[in-house]
């Protein structure tokens, strides 16, 4: 039997090859740490001060909100400041500024329980409590995530391994590094959930990944590895979903309208560690990589850690051409390195100048690559003229909120149109319209 795929997508090259076999390495403890109170969902209040002393794991910002999630402090020292800044996802946060005390002393916990020991509800407080959110770039809080609407519930939880982003290479590691937390994790999303059945997703260009995971389930007959052909952009919860389940999540629709529930490897990890440790979400790996780098690396990091301060230890030396929070097809081009490591922060990519030399755009020849390109099914061609002509009307019967943002269309165009800003502004008109019809 073939390798389970989608319809669509592109070829990019894989471009692994100088982390994908690197051990997870631990970071120095960083002498300062920038802690955006916006990770996920509805802003939090800061809970501290100005002055105060905190240590590791304490919760220094919490929201109300049903969809957000707390954060904590990932050194221990002084609040020196809570000041606005920006964040490698574009957007600005009000957030808490720590100075290392240099002693790294960590909240007394109740020290984790077992799995066994959890009811749902257990799982669940504790999804929440520990800051949990969707650790792939989007941030959305998990605890939300895993509590279905009233009349849908999942039949299935999908681990996404995929890690099709070309350069990255932390969800690697850690299905390689951490397979018995990651089954761990696993289980507990199929607790919680209810769901019978856990698959995990992995590309078959990660054989050791595929193997170690392989090896670690053989006793579990709930559970099943589903190796994937390797094509971007495979880690799309949608065409995971897809390739997986041979199941469509409809437009407008979310995995849980197809009974699935998909989970990042790293947020896996995490629930594991909150479990069996009792830590909240305070650390986090990274793949550090590009050219002008001597040291790309995996790096387990704190949240709040400076991409500056990464940089530095991946022993940056050349010029930076361009510098990516994420990958190369969906990551978020830099204007400054001193912004902090996030939840959602899986990669900084560095490119050198000549790498990031921006090609011209020129005029559409109508060759339809973008349409086959497309794993959504959309006509990238024609959304591009309606985005970039206001017509909302015509971009909304074309589907654009649909939109995944993976810039295969514009990975393929010939004359490589700016297909992705232009989809990603007539996106946001659009859903920002149907808000206030609401
Ligand atoms: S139109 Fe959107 S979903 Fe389709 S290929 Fe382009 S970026 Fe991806
Ligand atoms: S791939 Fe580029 S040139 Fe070809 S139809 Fe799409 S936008 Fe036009």
């Amino acid at each position: 039997m073939g390798l389970r795929t989608f319809v669509g997508g592109v070829h990019p090259a894989p471009s692994k090859g100088r982390t994908g076999d690197s051990p997870v390495v631990t970071a120095p403890l960083p002498q300062k740490v920038v802690i955006p109170l916006a990770q996920g969902g509805a802003p939090c209040d800061p809970l501290v001060k100005v002055g105060d002393k905190v240590q590791v794991g304490q919760k220094i910002g919490e929201s109300q909100a049903f969809v957000s999630a707390p954060v904590h402090a990932s050194i221990s020292g002084n609040v020196t400041a809570i000041e606005p800044v920006a964040c490698p996802n574009g957007r600005t946060s009000l957030a808490v500024v720590i100075e290392s005390d240099g002693n790294d002393i960590w909240l007394n916990t109740t020290g984790g329980s077992s799995l066994d020991a959890m009811s749902p509800a257990d799982i669940k407080g504790l999804v929440r409590e520990a800051g949990l959110v969707g650790m792939g770039g989007a941030m959305f809080p998990t605890h939300v995530k895993i509590s279905p609407p009233p009349g849908k519930s999942f039949d299935a939880v999908i681990i996404n391994g995929a890690e099709c982003e070309p350069y990255l290479t932390c969800d690697q590691r850690l299905l390689v590094e951490e397979t018995e937390s990651i089954v761990l994790g696993l289980k507990a999303w199929l607790k919680v959930t209810g769901a019978k059945k856990g698959y995990i997703g992995i590309e078959d260009n990660k054989r050791e990944a595929i193997a170690a995971i392989k090896a670690a389930v053989t006793e579990e007959k709930d559970i099943e590895v589903v190796p994937l052909m390797t094509k971007f952009p495979q880690g799309s919860e949608k065409q995971l979903i897809a390739s997986i389940l041979g199941r469509e999540v409809p437009s407008g629709g979310l995995p849980v309208d197809a009974g699935a529930l998909v989970q990042n490897v790293g947020t896996t990890y995490a629930l594991s560690q909150a479990i069996t440790a009792g830590k909240p979400l305070v650390e986090r790996v990274v793949t550090v990589t590009g050219t002008p780098l001597k040291k790309p690396l995996n790096i387990r990091t704190r949240i709040g850690t400076l991409f500056s301060d990464l940089l530095s230890f991946c022993e940056l030396d050349g010029e930076i051409g361009k510098l990516i929070s994420g990958g190369p097809m969906m990551g978020i081009a830099q204007t400054r390195a001193d912004v902090p490591v996030l939840k959602g922060t899986s990669g900084i990519l560095v490119l050198s100048p000549q790498e990031a030399r921006p090609l011209p755009e020129r005029a559409c020849i109508r060759c339809g690559r973008c349409v086959d390109a497309c794993p959504i099914g959309l006509i990238p061609t024609l959304l591009d003229q309606y985005c970039r002509h206001e017509m909302w009307e015509q971009a909304t019967q074309g589907h654009v909120a649909d939109c995944i943002e993976c810039g295969s269309c514009a990975y393929v165009c010939p004359s490589k149109r700016h297909l992705v800003p232009a989809l990603r502004l007539g996106k946001a008109e659009v859903m920002a319209q149907r808000r206030r019809k609401k």
